[in-house]
């Protein structure tokens, strides 16, 4: 079963966590795929060269998502490579947590750049190579929706902020045949989010099905998103959460 026969796919933030397993599973349904990664080359080539080792075609970009020059630039640099862009998944990203007044101003503008700005700059230059039957997914959070802890406004600010530009992108999109689609993990395991982690058992805590996600779980709806069975969903976050926002 290969639905992504003859597609290309672009993935942010591909080195490791839910990103390497979106890359893989993007991969094993036969699309040629491109990985960003910011920092971490050895991890993303390792990521690649299993891709290539089960027979599929990857290949690696650094770009660091806060650099818009830097992810406009990849974006054309996958479509070229890979000969077309089908597929773009904006997961690059993530969250530092602690009192709003306490956040260095620095780690405030990182997330905005990187979990609002980011995604919008590599969907505006997507849209350059994306044909019809293109998909935009962007990896949200179930935190948009829900924050049972303080400590993170800010990274919930940023989730919102791309529920909301995939409902108005879907809209725009919509008549070119394009459809944008949000996913919102709930806890994962990853390196950012270790299911072993300080905050990990009142995670589970705040869960119907008390505990984390595997990264190829989320791997998996984002896989559905980017097929052709999910042609009529569009404008939608679907949330992923073990139940966390129920
Ligand atoms: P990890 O920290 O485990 O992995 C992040 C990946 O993104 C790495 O490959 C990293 O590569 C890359 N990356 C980070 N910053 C940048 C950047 N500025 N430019 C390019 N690449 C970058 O994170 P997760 O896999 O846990 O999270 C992935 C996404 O899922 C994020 O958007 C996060 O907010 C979201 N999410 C995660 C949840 C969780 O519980 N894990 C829950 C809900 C949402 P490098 O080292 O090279 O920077």
């Amino acid at each position: 079963r290969t639905p992504l026969k003859n597609k290309g796919a672009l993935v942010t933030g591909g080195s490791r966590g839910i990103g390497a397993a979106i890359a893989e599973r993007l991969a094993a349904d036969g699309a040629a795929v491109a990985l960003t990664y910011a920092r971490s080359k050895d991890a993303a080539e390792e990521v690649a060269d299993g891709i290539r080792r089960r027979g599929g075609h990857a290949q690696t970009i650094r770009a660091d998502s806060a650099d818009p020059a830097a992810i406009s630039a990849a974006v054309d640099e996958a479509a070229e490579n890979l000969g077309r862009l089908d597929v773009l998944v904006n997961n690059a990203g993530g969250g530092v947590f602690g009192p709003v007044d306490e956040l260095p101003q620095e780690t405030v503008d990182t997330m905005i750049d990187v979990n609002i700005r980011g995604v919008l700059t590599a969907i505006r230059a997507a849209l350059r190579h994306l044909p019809p039957g293109g998909r935009v997914i962007t990896i949200g959070s179930v935190n948009a929706d829900r924050v049972p802890f303080p400590g993170g406004s800010v990274y919930a600010m940023t989730k919102a902020a791309v529920a909301g530009l995939t409902r108005g992108l879907a809209r725009e999109l919509g008549p070119r045949g394009i459809t944008v689609n949000n996913v919102q993990p709930g806890p994962t395991d990853t390196e950012a989010n270790p299911a072993d982690g300080p905050m990990a058992d009142s995670m589970r805590g705040w869960m119907a099905l008390g505990r984390f996600a595997a990264p190829d779980e989320i791997a998996a709806l984002t896989a559905y998103l980017a097929g052709p069975e999910s042609a009529f969903v569009t404008g939608a976050s679907l949330t992923i959460d073990g139940g966390f926002a129920a």
